[in-house]
């Protein structure tokens, strides 16, 4: 059977952004095939299509995602990630990969981490028809959620990341300062 290709919208340069269609990208056993159903236009995105916010030229846009899990690898399901998504889950993404193995990953403080990459800057993101991400980064939403809401959620786990010693349980409150314009639905 022909490997399926998928339409992406990748940033080319300053200024220039592109339709393009690529083959479909091959599963690790550690990840999950998302189709993304709502994806946040944010600051970042308009300041890396600007030139003035670096970014790998050729990446695929886009890093605060909602999608529906199509696939997923051999190992997922059996305990990957923080709620292990199955196909067929609406789930946000944690918008940022890192190593899971140096000092800082360890002590819970990843966004310390020297390996550490953003969805849609470095790696490719959530404007396209397919994207993979670890399973360990994709939260599972409820399934009434609605997906344009979403992308807020990954947001809020960016933030959460930069919280150091936070002490919170379930059903903790919490707010959220941004300084920076809020993503665009
Ligand atoms: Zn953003
Ligand atoms: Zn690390």
């Amino acid at each position: 059977m022909p490997t399926p290709e998928t339409r992406s919208l990748r940033f080319a340069g300053a200024g220039d952004v592109r339709l393009t269609t690529a083959v479909e990208q091959p599963l690790a056993p550690h990840e999950v095939r998302l189709r993304p159903l709502a994806v946040g236009v944010c600051g970042t995105d308009a300041h890396i299509v600007g030139g003035s916010f670096p970014a790998e030229p050729g990446v695929v846009l886009g890093h605060e995602v909602c999608g529906r899990v199509v696939d997923v690898g051999a190992e997922v399901g059996d305990g990957v990630g923080p709620t292990a998504p199955r196909v067929g889950d609406l789930v946000t993404v944690e918008p940022h990969r890192y190593c899971t193995a140096c000092t800082w990953c360890r002590a819970g403080q990843e966004h310390l981490c020297s390996a550490k990459r953003g969805y849609g800057v470095r790696l490719d993101g959530g404007m396209a028809e397919s994207m993979v991400v670890p399973a360990r980064i994709a939260y599972v939403l409820p399934p009434d959620t609605v997906p344009w809401v979403a992308p807020c959620a990954s947001r809020w786990r960016a933030a959460c990341t930069r919280w150091t010693g936070s002490p919170w349980s379930p059903g903790s409150r919490c707010s959220c300062w941004v300084p920076a314009r809020p993503g665009r639905f």
